[in-house]
Protein backbone atom coordinates (compact mmCIF):
# COMPACT_ATOMS: atom_id res chain seq x y z
CA UNK A 1 0.00 0.00 0.00
CA UNK A 2 2.78 2.68 0.75
CA UNK A 3 4.77 1.60 -2.25
CA UNK A 4 1.22 2.32 -3.82
CA UNK A 5 0.45 5.57 -2.43
CA UNK A 6 3.95 7.16 -3.58
CA UNK A 7 2.95 5.89 -7.22
CA UNK A 8 -0.09 8.19 -6.66
CA UNK A 9 1.89 10.83 -4.61
CA UNK A 10 4.30 11.38 -7.69
CA UNK A 11 1.12 10.99 -9.96
CA UNK A 12 2.94 7.79 -11.44
CA UNK A 13 -0.35 5.79 -11.04
CA UNK A 14 -0.53 3.44 -14.00
CA UNK A 15 -3.89 3.42 -15.96
CA UNK A 16 -3.96 -0.48 -15.55
CA UNK A 17 -3.07 -2.34 -12.82
CA UNK A 18 -3.87 -6.04 -11.76
CA UNK A 19 -3.87 -6.79 -8.17
CA UNK A 20 -2.87 -10.40 -7.63
CA UNK A 21 -3.80 -12.29 -4.66
CA UNK A 22 -5.40 -15.55 -3.17
CA UNK A 23 -8.77 -15.34 -1.89
CA UNK A 24 -9.29 -12.84 1.11
CA UNK A 25 -5.97 -11.35 0.47
CA UNK A 26 -7.79 -7.87 0.31
CA UNK A 27 -7.20 -7.23 -2.82
CA UNK A 28 -11.05 -5.91 -3.42
CA UNK A 29 -10.32 -3.82 -0.33
CA UNK A 30 -7.18 -2.32 -1.85
CA UNK A 31 -8.52 -1.16 -5.20
CA UNK A 32 -11.31 1.07 -2.87
CA UNK A 33 -8.59 1.86 -0.95
CA UNK A 34 -6.84 3.10 -3.81
CA UNK A 35 -10.15 4.58 -5.78
CA UNK A 36 -10.73 6.56 -1.98
CA UNK A 37 -7.24 8.14 -1.57
CA UNK A 38 -7.26 9.33 -5.87
CA UNK A 39 -10.60 10.99 -5.43
CA UNK A 40 -10.92 11.64 -1.58
CA UNK A 41 -12.32 15.23 -1.67
CA UNK A 42 -10.53 16.49 1.02
CA UNK A 43 -7.35 15.51 0.63
CA UNK A 44 -6.64 13.37 3.04
CA UNK A 45 -2.81 12.78 3.77
CA UNK A 46 -1.25 10.56 6.41
CA UNK A 47 2.68 9.81 6.60
CA UNK A 48 2.91 12.79 4.04
CA UNK A 49 1.23 10.05 1.09
CA UNK A 50 -2.29 10.16 -0.34
CA UNK A 51 -4.93 9.20 2.07
CA UNK A 52 -8.63 8.90 2.00
CA UNK A 53 -10.87 10.52 5.11
CA UNK A 54 -13.48 8.53 4.66
CA UNK A 55 -16.35 10.64 5.31
CA UNK A 56 -16.46 13.01 2.61
CA UNK A 57 -18.72 12.70 -0.47
CA UNK A 58 -16.64 10.34 -2.83
CA UNK A 59 -15.19 8.14 0.40
CA UNK A 60 -18.72 7.59 1.58
CA UNK A 61 -19.96 6.63 -1.65
CA UNK A 62 -17.07 4.43 -2.69
CA UNK A 63 -17.35 3.11 0.41
CA UNK A 64 -20.72 1.58 -0.13
CA UNK A 65 -19.57 -1.12 -2.75
CA UNK A 66 -17.09 -2.89 0.32
CA UNK A 67 -19.57 -5.23 0.66
CA UNK A 68 -19.34 -6.67 -2.04
CA UNK A 69 -21.57 -9.90 -2.18
CA UNK A 70 -24.42 -7.60 -0.80
CA UNK A 71 -24.59 -5.43 -3.67
CA UNK A 72 -23.91 -8.23 -6.35
CA UNK A 73 -26.94 -9.78 -4.74
CA UNK A 74 -28.86 -7.16 -4.90
CA UNK A 75 -27.59 -6.25 -8.73
CA UNK A 76 -28.74 -9.77 -9.10
CA UNK A 77 -32.33 -9.63 -7.82
CA UNK A 78 -33.01 -6.47 -9.77
CA UNK A 79 -32.06 -7.85 -13.11
CA UNK A 80 -34.49 -11.33 -11.94
CA UNK A 81 -37.10 -8.60 -11.81
CA UNK A 82 -36.86 -7.50 -15.20
CA UNK A 83 -39.66 -8.81 -17.83
CA UNK A 84 -37.53 -11.66 -19.65
CA UNK A 85 -36.63 -9.25 -22.99
CA UNK A 86 -34.61 -7.18 -20.66
CA UNK A 87 -33.40 -9.99 -18.40
CA UNK A 88 -31.44 -11.22 -20.88
CA UNK A 89 -29.73 -8.18 -22.09
CA UNK A 90 -28.92 -6.33 -18.75
CA UNK A 91 -25.52 -7.16 -17.54
CA UNK A 92 -24.47 -7.04 -13.63
CA UNK A 93 -22.29 -4.09 -12.52
CA UNK A 94 -22.62 -2.22 -8.73
CA UNK A 95 -21.99 1.04 -9.28
CA UNK A 96 -22.10 3.47 -5.73
CA UNK A 97 -20.52 6.61 -7.26
CA UNK A 98 -20.99 7.45 -10.79
CA UNK A 99 -17.40 7.76 -11.33
CA UNK A 100 -16.88 4.46 -10.18
CA UNK A 101 -18.11 0.83 -11.63
CA UNK A 102 -17.28 -2.30 -10.34
CA UNK A 103 -17.37 -5.41 -12.78
CA UNK A 104 -18.04 -8.60 -11.50
CA UNK A 105 -18.40 -11.70 -13.16
CA UNK A 106 -21.92 -12.18 -14.98
CA UNK A 107 -24.12 -14.87 -13.91
CA UNK A 108 -25.02 -18.01 -14.35
CA UNK A 109 -21.63 -18.57 -15.92
CA UNK A 110 -20.17 -16.05 -13.27
CA UNK A 111 -17.52 -14.65 -16.94
CA UNK A 112 -17.13 -11.03 -17.40
CA UNK A 113 -18.94 -10.66 -20.44
CA UNK A 114 -18.36 -8.39 -23.83
CA UNK A 115 -21.37 -6.39 -22.99
CA UNK A 116 -19.67 -5.03 -19.69
CA UNK A 117 -16.51 -4.54 -21.52
CA UNK A 118 -18.68 -2.38 -23.71
CA UNK A 119 -20.21 -0.49 -20.93
CA UNK A 120 -16.88 0.30 -19.67
CA UNK A 121 -15.79 1.54 -23.05
CA UNK A 122 -18.67 4.06 -23.52
CA UNK A 123 -18.25 5.86 -20.51
CA UNK A 124 -14.32 5.60 -20.41
CA UNK A 125 -12.98 8.91 -22.77
CA UNK A 126 -15.83 11.03 -20.71
CA UNK A 127 -13.86 13.06 -17.80
CA UNK A 128 -15.01 12.01 -14.76
CA UNK A 129 -18.31 14.31 -12.80
CA UNK A 130 -17.61 13.98 -9.09
CA UNK A 131 -14.17 12.59 -9.09
CA UNK A 132 -10.61 13.35 -10.29
CA UNK A 133 -9.92 10.02 -11.68
CA UNK A 134 -12.72 7.34 -13.06
CA UNK A 135 -12.26 3.90 -12.06
CA UNK A 136 -13.08 0.55 -13.17
CA UNK A 137 -12.30 -2.63 -10.87
CA UNK A 138 -12.83 -5.69 -12.52
CA UNK A 139 -13.09 -8.33 -9.40
CA UNK A 140 -11.94 -11.60 -11.40
CA UNK A 141 -9.81 -12.14 -14.19
CA UNK A 142 -12.56 -14.98 -15.75
CA UNK A 143 -13.45 -13.50 -19.36
CA UNK A 144 -14.74 -14.35 -22.25
CA UNK A 145 -12.66 -14.64 -25.25
CA UNK A 146 -14.46 -11.48 -26.67
CA UNK A 147 -14.66 -9.68 -23.90
CA UNK A 148 -10.92 -10.13 -23.02
CA UNK A 149 -10.06 -8.71 -26.62
CA UNK A 150 -12.48 -5.81 -26.13
CA UNK A 151 -10.65 -5.26 -22.92
CA UNK A 152 -7.38 -5.50 -24.84
CA UNK A 153 -8.38 -2.42 -26.78
CA UNK A 154 -9.35 -0.24 -24.24
CA UNK A 155 -5.95 -1.18 -22.60
CA UNK A 156 -3.98 -0.47 -25.89
CA UNK A 157 -4.86 3.30 -26.12
CA UNK A 158 -5.64 4.17 -21.95
CA UNK A 159 -7.56 7.30 -21.63
CA UNK A 160 -6.57 10.13 -19.60
CA UNK A 161 -8.25 10.35 -15.83
CA UNK A 162 -8.76 6.82 -16.08
CA UNK A 163 -7.68 3.64 -13.81
CA UNK A 164 -8.19 0.37 -14.40
CA UNK A 165 -8.02 -2.12 -11.27
CA UNK A 166 -7.95 -5.83 -12.65
CA UNK A 167 -8.29 -8.29 -9.84
CA UNK A 168 -7.12 -12.02 -9.99
CA UNK A 169 -6.21 -14.91 -8.25
CA UNK A 170 -3.88 -15.88 -10.83
CA UNK A 171 -1.77 -13.94 -13.28
CA UNK A 172 -1.80 -16.65 -15.43
CA UNK A 173 -5.15 -16.22 -16.49
CA UNK A 174 -4.96 -12.93 -18.14
CA UNK A 175 -3.97 -12.63 -21.67
CA UNK A 176 -0.47 -11.90 -21.77
CA UNK A 177 -0.99 -8.90 -24.22
CA UNK A 178 -2.96 -7.57 -21.54
CA UNK A 179 -0.59 -8.59 -18.75
CA UNK A 180 2.04 -6.87 -20.63
CA UNK A 181 0.03 -3.21 -20.57
CA UNK A 182 -0.77 -3.50 -17.22
CA UNK A 183 1.06 -3.10 -13.63
CA UNK A 184 0.93 -5.89 -11.54
CA UNK A 185 0.73 -5.61 -8.08
CA UNK A 186 1.03 -9.15 -5.91
CA UNK A 187 -0.76 -8.80 -2.64
CA UNK A 188 1.54 -10.79 0.11
CA UNK A 189 -1.01 -12.18 3.94
CA UNK A 190 -1.26 -8.98 5.61
CA UNK A 191 0.42 -8.21 9.30
CA UNK A 192 -2.27 -9.05 11.68
CA UNK A 193 -1.86 -5.47 13.05
CA UNK A 194 -3.51 -4.37 9.56
CA UNK A 195 -6.47 -7.15 9.96
CA UNK A 196 -6.95 -5.89 13.64
CA UNK A 197 -7.19 -2.26 12.04
CA UNK A 198 -9.81 -3.80 9.73
CA UNK A 199 -11.24 -5.76 12.19
CA UNK A 200 -11.92 -2.87 14.27
CA UNK A 201 -14.26 -1.15 12.01
CA UNK A 202 -16.09 -4.13 10.23
CA UNK A 203 -15.96 -5.84 13.92
CA UNK A 204 -16.67 -2.78 16.65
CA UNK A 205 -18.71 -5.23 18.87
CA UNK A 206 -15.18 -7.42 19.40
CA UNK A 207 -12.95 -6.32 21.64
CA UNK A 208 -9.31 -5.99 20.93
CA UNK A 209 -8.01 -9.48 22.20
CA UNK A 210 -10.85 -10.90 19.88
CA UNK A 211 -9.42 -8.92 17.19
CA UNK A 212 -5.91 -9.89 17.79
CA UNK A 213 -6.97 -13.67 18.47
CA UNK A 214 -9.15 -13.40 14.56
CA UNK A 215 -6.10 -11.37 13.00
CA UNK A 216 -4.03 -14.01 13.81
CA UNK A 217 -6.19 -17.28 13.16
CA UNK A 218 -7.04 -15.90 9.96
CA UNK A 219 -3.35 -15.71 8.83
CA UNK A 220 -3.29 -12.58 6.84
CA UNK A 221 -6.62 -13.40 4.90
CA UNK A 222 -8.30 -10.15 5.61
CA UNK A 223 -11.34 -11.71 3.72
CA UNK A 224 -11.59 -14.51 5.95
CA UNK A 225 -10.76 -12.39 9.40
CA UNK A 226 -14.09 -10.20 8.33
CA UNK A 227 -16.87 -13.41 7.84
CA UNK A 228 -14.88 -15.21 11.09
CA UNK A 229 -17.49 -16.70 12.86
CA UNK A 230 -15.79 -16.00 16.45
CA UNK A 231 -19.25 -17.50 18.61
CA UNK A 232 -18.72 -20.88 17.02
CA UNK A 233 -14.97 -20.36 17.18
CA UNK A 234 -15.04 -19.99 20.81
CA UNK A 235 -17.59 -22.11 21.49
CA UNK A 236 -15.67 -25.15 20.09
CA UNK A 237 -12.57 -23.93 21.28
CA UNK A 238 -13.77 -24.06 25.08
CA UNK A 239 -14.61 -27.93 24.68
CA UNK A 240 -11.55 -28.64 23.28
CA UNK A 241 -9.69 -26.48 26.22
CA UNK A 242 -11.84 -28.72 28.53
CA UNK A 243 -10.89 -31.74 26.95
CA UNK A 244 -7.39 -30.77 27.17
CA UNK A 245 -7.39 -29.90 30.46
CA UNK A 246 -9.82 -33.36 31.71
CA UNK A 247 -7.15 -35.85 30.24
CA UNK A 248 -4.19 -34.12 32.08
CA UNK A 249 -6.00 -33.89 35.48
CA UNK A 250 -6.18 -37.92 35.43
CA UNK A 251 -9.27 -39.04 37.06
CA UNK A 252 -11.50 -37.00 36.41
CA UNK A 253 -13.68 -37.56 33.52
CA UNK A 254 -17.07 -36.27 34.37
CA UNK A 255 -16.48 -32.41 32.54
CA UNK A 256 -15.21 -34.45 29.78
CA UNK A 257 -18.08 -36.74 29.41
CA UNK A 258 -20.37 -33.97 29.54
CA UNK A 259 -18.78 -32.39 26.46
CA UNK A 260 -18.42 -35.24 24.67
CA UNK A 261 -21.71 -36.20 25.01
CA UNK A 262 -23.01 -33.43 23.15
CA UNK A 263 -21.52 -34.27 19.76
CA UNK A 264 -23.80 -36.66 18.53
CA UNK A 265 -23.73 -38.03 14.66
CA UNK A 266 -25.75 -36.73 11.75
CA UNK A 267 -25.16 -33.37 9.75
CA UNK A 268 -24.88 -30.89 12.39
CA UNK A 269 -23.34 -32.82 14.66
CA UNK A 270 -19.87 -33.75 11.56
CA UNK A 271 -19.72 -30.08 11.61
CA UNK A 272 -19.78 -29.27 15.15
CA UNK A 273 -17.42 -32.04 15.45
CA UNK A 274 -14.87 -30.91 12.78
CA UNK A 275 -15.22 -27.23 14.62
CA UNK A 276 -14.07 -29.21 17.65
CA UNK A 277 -10.97 -31.00 16.06
CA UNK A 278 -9.77 -27.79 14.56
CA UNK A 279 -10.08 -26.07 17.95
CA UNK A 280 -8.08 -28.95 19.27
CA UNK A 281 -5.57 -28.60 16.59
CA UNK A 282 -5.14 -24.78 17.28
CA UNK A 283 -4.51 -25.53 20.84
CA UNK A 284 -1.91 -27.97 20.54
CA UNK A 285 -0.17 -26.18 17.82
CA UNK A 286 -0.10 -23.08 20.32
CA UNK A 287 1.34 -25.61 22.63
CA UNK A 288 3.46 -26.75 20.97
CA UNK A 289 4.63 -22.84 20.44
CA UNK A 290 4.56 -22.63 24.20
CA UNK A 291 6.89 -25.63 24.87
CA UNK A 292 9.18 -24.62 22.29
CA UNK A 293 9.86 -20.97 23.42
CA UNK A 294 8.10 -19.04 20.60
CA UNK A 295 5.05 -17.38 22.43
CA UNK A 296 4.99 -14.54 20.23
CA UNK A 297 3.84 -16.94 17.44
CA UNK A 298 1.11 -18.10 19.66
CA UNK A 299 -2.29 -17.62 18.03
CA UNK A 300 -4.56 -18.18 21.08
CA UNK A 301 -3.37 -15.30 22.88
CA UNK A 302 -6.22 -14.08 24.62
CA UNK A 303 -6.45 -17.38 26.52
CA UNK A 304 -2.30 -17.54 26.46
CA UNK A 305 -2.59 -17.71 30.43
CA UNK A 306 -4.05 -21.24 30.73
CA UNK A 307 -1.82 -22.23 27.64
CA UNK A 308 0.69 -21.73 30.08
CA UNK A 309 -0.50 -23.76 32.55
CA UNK A 310 -1.62 -27.07 30.44
CA UNK A 311 2.52 -25.88 28.99
CA UNK A 312 3.91 -26.04 32.32
CA UNK A 313 2.40 -29.78 33.65
CA UNK A 314 3.89 -31.88 29.81
CA UNK A 315 6.50 -31.91 27.86
CA UNK A 316 6.91 -31.59 24.01
CA UNK A 317 6.64 -34.96 23.26
CA UNK A 318 3.18 -35.61 24.99
CA UNK A 319 2.16 -32.47 22.98
CA UNK A 320 3.47 -34.10 19.94
CA UNK A 321 1.89 -37.74 20.60
CA UNK A 322 -1.23 -35.75 21.10
CA UNK A 323 -1.62 -34.19 17.98
CA UNK A 324 -0.94 -37.78 16.36
CA UNK A 325 -3.58 -39.55 18.39
CA UNK A 326 -5.91 -36.76 17.12
CA UNK A 327 -5.34 -37.37 13.62
CA UNK A 328 -6.15 -41.09 14.37
CA UNK A 329 -9.46 -40.00 15.84
CA UNK A 330 -10.07 -37.57 12.53
CA UNK A 331 -9.24 -40.48 10.33
CA UNK A 332 -11.53 -42.67 11.89
CA UNK A 333 -14.21 -40.26 11.81
CA UNK A 334 -13.73 -39.96 8.06
CA UNK A 335 -14.32 -43.66 8.24
CA UNK A 336 -17.68 -42.95 10.17
CA UNK A 337 -16.77 -44.36 13.60
CA UNK A 338 -19.42 -43.20 16.32
CA UNK A 339 -18.35 -39.53 16.86
CA UNK A 340 -19.03 -39.01 20.95
CA UNK A 341 -16.85 -43.04 21.35
CA UNK A 342 -14.35 -41.31 19.37
CA UNK A 343 -13.84 -38.41 21.48
CA UNK A 344 -13.78 -40.38 24.62
CA UNK A 345 -11.34 -42.91 22.97
CA UNK A 346 -8.84 -39.50 22.31
CA UNK A 347 -9.30 -38.43 25.67
CA UNK A 348 -7.83 -41.67 26.89
CA UNK A 349 -5.79 -42.48 24.47
CA UNK A 350 -4.18 -39.09 25.27
CA UNK A 351 -3.51 -39.58 28.76
CA UNK A 352 -2.05 -42.94 28.22
CA UNK A 353 0.75 -41.26 25.64
ZN1 LIG B 1 -12.66 11.62 1.53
Amino acid sequence: MHRLREMLARGHFPHAMILAGGTGSGKYTLALMLTKAMNCLEWAMSDGLPDFCGKCSNCTRISLAEDLNARFAEAVEARENLRDTDKRETRIFVQTHPDVLVIPPDPPQMMIKVDQVRRVIEGIHYRPGEARERVYIFTDSNFMKEAANSLLKVLEEPPQFTTIFLLTENVGELLPTIRSRAMTFTLGALQSEDIEQDLAAQHPEWTAKQRALVARLSEGAVGRARAFDLAKYTASRAHALTILTSVLRTGDHSELFKVTETYRPGAEGREKTDQLLRGLYSLLQDMMLLSSGAPELVRNTDILGELQKLVAAIDFEWISNAANRLAEVERGMRRNLLRSLSLDALAVGMERS
